[in-house]
């Protein structure tokens, strides 16, 4: 099945307001026309809304990169859902590995976040992905088993077609490593044959898989056109304008 390409920019604690107007406009310019792909940039919260001004009205989307389930209410340093979207945003990153890593995120706080994401009619890319030793003991399908099916649990067919699944294993992000393109079909496959088991072939066909860990300019095409690669999550190379709309159009 054709599925559109989705090349997302995970910005990550990167821009101030000011080098993120200066870095969409930059984006904006060189990537008027094209219309093959999806293409949206997750700034920074205090960056979202100068983000969505310059970008409004064109091709490119405007994502957070993270997302709290309560609406509002004493949760300090959380951001929720009608903030999300009077910003300007129509998409979230949920479960990035960092926020595992770094920030105790769970399956279960994930699959919270997820919920909440598309209840505000937000576009969700759930993250999920293998450390170095979970590989080298041989349980990447294990892991990535389990953190599809704790992140996605209680979804309904409706609201998995408002969702990117992006398969980044940690190894890969902001190393310079990169899964061969081998490897990273092998694990997209599983993702999509567990979706399968859980939601049905109509589902599992149109789902959008992205790969995501040091995709460049230079390992993209290659990557991209793999059968189940339908997109990339991209760090570092989405900081540079030419180097994020090159990647884009090595999408399939
Ligand atoms: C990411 O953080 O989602 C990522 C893939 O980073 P990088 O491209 O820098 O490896």
């Amino acid at each position: 099945m054709a599925r559109r390409s989705f090349v997302a920019g995970n910005w990550k604690m990167n821009k101030t307001p000011e080098e993120t107007r200066a870095l969409v406009a930059a984006l904006r310019e060189t990537l008027a026309g094209y219309t093959s792909g999806d293409v949206a940039v997750f700034p920074a919260f205090p960056c979202l809304i100068p983000a969505a001004e310059v970008l409004r009205g064109s091709n490119i989307g405007v994502g957070a990169q993270n997302i709290y389930w309560e609406k509002s209410g004493a949760f300090t340093g959380e951001v929720s859902g009608p903030m999300i979207v009077g910003s300007g945003c129509q998409y979230v990153i949920c479960g990035h590995s960092e926020r595992r890593q770094f920030f105790s995120e769970t399956d279960q706080t994930v699959n919270k976040r997820i919920k909440a994401a598309l209840s505000f009619n937000l576009k969700v890319i759930a993250c999920v992905g293998e450390s170095k030793d979970e590989r080298l003991k041989n349980v990447t399908r294990d892991v990535v088993k389990r953190q599809v099916e704790g992140a996605l649990a209680g979804l309904t067919a409706e609201q998995m077609s408002q969702l990117t699944v992006a398969y980044e294993p940690i190894w890969a992000i902001g190393t310079g490593l990169t899964a061969t393109p081998a490897q990273a079909q092998e694990v997209h496959v599983l993702i999509r044959g567990l979706i399968k088991e859980q939601f049905g072939t109509g589902i599992s066909d149109a789902l959008r898989i992205q790969y995501g860990g040091s995709v460049k300019p230079e390992n993209a095409r290659e990557l991209l056109h793999q059968p189940d690669i339908d997109g990339a999550l991209v760090g570092g190379a989405s900081l540079v304008a030419a180097d994020f709309a090159a990647i884009v159009r090595a999408a399939k």
